[in-house]
């Protein structure tokens, strides 16, 4: 949810969407003024492309805002401002507590021991691993079990930011060397003797090879990918008469379907000199509106799924979707099971797991999830585009379809509540475990100074209240929001199984 504010589940904050007045995308130009301030360099640059394009999906909107070379919220910050923690814009919940992250990697183990303890070829992954917190508790759980850090060939962290790429080397693999190579970046992991850990901005980047065991984790990566919206609309009427020979006769009624319009993204027109706006709330510089010609992903992409077919039905239902996360939950389901599409992607005996930690409803279809937010507070997605960080709900049925049509080789657990996941990955044990350990360190130190007794006080209270945010079900609790799903091999004769933390268990 990074942290609360992200949690908040709010409508979109700009004004209703209205029509666009002309089709879209049939060469429309928008006038920019030159004189007009804009909040970012971005926004200025998305102006003037939407001036010659005419408006763009919210997709290419969140792109641009998010990953842009140019300007883009992850991509662009090279003067040392950190997206993460209270100086910050969110809190994720690796940066809350270490528990989360040690959770994560007693997880992979199970699962690791579940399939046989693969004796070797064995690659973990991390899709959007922020600053590295979350991988390296991870691989410090990982290293206490001996066989299994054996068989790890190489760690992979697929990451678009090139910040937060030299923070996570610089977490995981402290002072060792970083070279280029063909797929990204590597260096040598400070954990794992000789092991490395290998970079690249995209999974299409890295071979899929059916020999290797690849558990993957997406913790709140899904939730940044750009979503495209859609609205059901009712058809025009038409009104007029049929003319025939003995004269006009009424038209009979109407019955063609509701159509999906897509919701396009334009500049707002300028500012008036004439209107005063109270300082307080700055015009928003983009706007939605609903475009009253088919886009080319309004034509297709709603027709994928019968969830959406039955939604299409009822005027003015709004529906998300994310192609790019489709490609990615599919991409992990051909690495774990395999698929028989091409040979290179054959894979005799499907093995791996992918987890995927994020917020979103569980098998409902998110609508009016796009948020903005600032500092932790939130804003409009329309407000200073790449300052802002975007999110959206995460689709997990929609995930788990994507998976299973991509590959017959696996199958699909979950989504269940973060806080059912953590209570049964077992962090209250952990969290006592923690604290027991920083009560005697209390004790030792109050024979020393009250400074360093004060400091573990303060650890404690970090660890209990840590813990207990993280599986917090009140209504906006992240232990409610954050669900959890796991992509597994399918194996024949094994379809009782269910892994830890999604009601199966383990002896460690
Ligand atoms: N998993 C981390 C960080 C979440 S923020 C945590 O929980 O703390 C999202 C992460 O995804 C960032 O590392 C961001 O740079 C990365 N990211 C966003 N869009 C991406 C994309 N399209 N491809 C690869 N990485 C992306």
């Amino acid at each position: 949810m990074r942290g609360n504010p992200r949690s908040i589940v709010r409508a979109i904050s700009c004004s209703h969407p209205r029509p666009i007045a002309r089709p879209a995308l049939c060469g429309v130009r928008w006038s920019t003024t030159d004189s007009r301030q804009w909040s970012t360099p971005l926004a200025k640059s998305l102006s003037e492309a939407i001036s010659t394009t005419g408006p763009v999906s919210v997709a290419a909107y969140m792109r641009q805002c998010l990953t842009s070379p140019d300007g883009g919220y992850y991509t662009s910050r090279t003067n040392g401002h950190d997206q993460f923690g209270q100086k910050g814009d969110f809190v994720t919940s690796p940066e809350i507590s270490q528990i989360f992250g040690e959770l994560v990697g007693v997880w992979v183990v199970a699962e690791w021991m579940a399939q046989g303890k693969i004796g070797s070829g064995v690659q973990i992954m991390e899709v959007g691993p922020g600053r590295g917190t979350l991988m390296d508790d991870m691989l410090r759980t990982i290293r206490n079990f001996k066989s299994m850090a054996a068989s790890i060939e190489a760690i992979y962290m697929i990451e678009t930011s090139t910040s937060l790429r030299e923070a996570q080397k610089k977490l995981l693999c402290g002072d060792a060397l970083m070279e280029e190579i063909d797929i990204g970046f590597q260096s040598t992991c400070k954990y794992l003797d000789q092991t490395k850990i290998i970079w690249c901005e995209d999974i299409r980047f890295l071979p899929k090879d059916g020999t290797k065991s690849p558990f993957i984790i997406a913790h709140e990566f899904f939730d940044a990918l750009p979503i495209h919206i859609f609205q059901s609309v009712a058809p025009t009427p038409n009104n007029m008469p049929i003319m025939t020979p003995t004269g006009p006769i009424a038209r009979p009624r109407d019955s063609k379907p509701n159509l999906w319009r897509e919701l396009l993204v334009s500049p707002t027109p300028p500012p008036s000199s004439t209107t005063s706006t109270p300082p307080s709330a700055p015009p928003l510089e983009f706007q939605l509106s609903l475009s009253t010609a088919p886009t080319p992903h309004s034509t297709y992409l709603p027709l994928t799924s019968p969830r959406y077919a039955a939604l299409s039905a009822t005027p003015n239902s709004v529906i998300e979707i994310s192609p790019e996360s489709l490609s990615y939950a599919s991409d992990f389901a051909i690495r774990i099971g395999g698929s028989t599409k091409t040979p290179e992607t054959h894979k005799p005996t499907p093995s791996g797991a992918a987890l995927i930690l994020d917020y979103g409803p569980s098998s409902t279809i998110p609508t009016n999830s796009l948020r903005g937010i600032r500092a932790h507070k939130p804003v409009s997605p329309f407000s200073h585009p790449g300052a802002v960080d975007l999110s959206a709900d995460v689709d997990f049925l929609a995930l788990a379809e994507s998976a299973i049509a991509a590959s017959p080789g696996v199958e699909v657990h979950g989504p269940v509540e973060q806080a059912f996941w953590l209570s049964a990955m077992g962090i209250r044990e952990r969290a006592e475990m923690l604290l027991n350990k920083a009560k005697r360190e209390m004790v030792a130190q109050h024979q020393e100074n009250m400074e360093a007794e004060d400091s573990v006080a303060m650890k404690l209270k970090r660890i209990e209240s840590g813990w207990k945010r993280l599986v917090d079900r009140g209504p906006t609790g992240m232990g409610r929001i954050y669900k959890a799903m796991a992509i597994l091999p399918h194996v024949p004769g094994k379809e009782g199984r269910r892994p830890v933390g999604f009601g199966g268990d383990v002896t460690l």
